[in-house]
């Protein structure tokens, strides 16, 4: 047996890696993004009683559930945007499970974002965090640590002013960096997407979404507790339902972290 999963175990066990919970609640109460009126929503969650220890199912309980693919804490294939459409192994079941896994990264930007709920992640924001903690590793889940889900109810998660949401995101120079310089796994978000409130009037529209995913990379939205974890040293885990030809899925997004 490898030592190091034989103390993964075992620290497991005594408390001194725990398992960080990084999702929030899926139900019908759960935000999902708004788009302009001109295109297309994504529901949101039903669920459907099929039976509960009653005539229709004596002994069990369980239900139908329906919901959009980009629902509460989920994940963005890079299938998700017009520029991954023509990569290889760009939907939830043809993504290799490796790339589930990896170092967590954590970029403090609550200070920031309760100056400015438009803030966005800048290259010498990261820089400075490198001088720090070191250079990003490849293969690393980089995420935005925003305070932003501790908002609660809708209003105060999508932000919305008359010129549209206001939330914060990458900078598409950083978004760049990430993907190209340091070969993350992808990014993830406290906030209802990847992108900043404002990005859908930025030029290119979306741009953390257009540089990630044509560049193969993922994402992962609406996470919570990232205040639990160390800027380095944890380890991230989000694995999609293996949906066929899926854009993206509800997952349960997990950390190992040091105490
Ligand atoms: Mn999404």
């Amino acid at each position: 047996m490898s030592d190091v999963l034989q103390r993964l175990v075992e620290e497991l066990s005594t408390g001194s890696v725990r398992v960080v919970d990084l999702t929030i609640p899926l139900g019908p109460d759960t935000v999902v993004i708004d788009l302009p009126s001109i295109f297309s929503p994504s529901k949101g969650v039903t669920i459907e009683r099929i039976s509960c220890y009653d005539d229709a199912g004596p002994a069990w309980y369980w239900n139908n559930i329906s919901l959009g693919e980009h629902t509460g804490t989920h994940f963005d294939a890079p299938i998700h945007w017009i520029t991954g459409k023509d990569l290889p192994n760009g939907t939830t079941d043809t993504i290799p499970a490796s790339q589930f896994v990896g170092p967590a990264c954590v970029f403090n930007v609550e200070e920031e974002v309760a100056q400015d709920p438009d803030y966005l992640f800048t290259p010498q924001h990261l820089e400075q965090w490198e001088t720090q903690y070191g250079r990003v590793p490849s293969g690393a889940w980089a995420l935005l640590r925003t305070g932003w889900s501790r908002r609660d109810g809708k209003e105060s998660f999508i932000n919305e002013e008359e010129d549209g949401p206001h939330s914060p995101g990458f900078h598409q120079d950083t978004s760049l960096i990430l993907a190209m310089e340091r070969d993350v796994l992808g990014v993830g978000v406290e906030t209802v997407g990847t992108d900043a409130g404002q990005a859908g009037g930025f030029d290119p529209p979306f741009p953390n979404h257009s540089i990630m995913h044509g560049a193969g990379k993922l994402g992962l939205a609406s996470l919570c507790n990232l205040d639990q974890l160390p800027p380095t040293g944890a380890v991230l885990i989000a694995a999609p339902l293996k949906i066929v030809d899926g854009s993206g899925s509800p997952l349960r997004v997990i950390a190992l972290s040091p105490t």
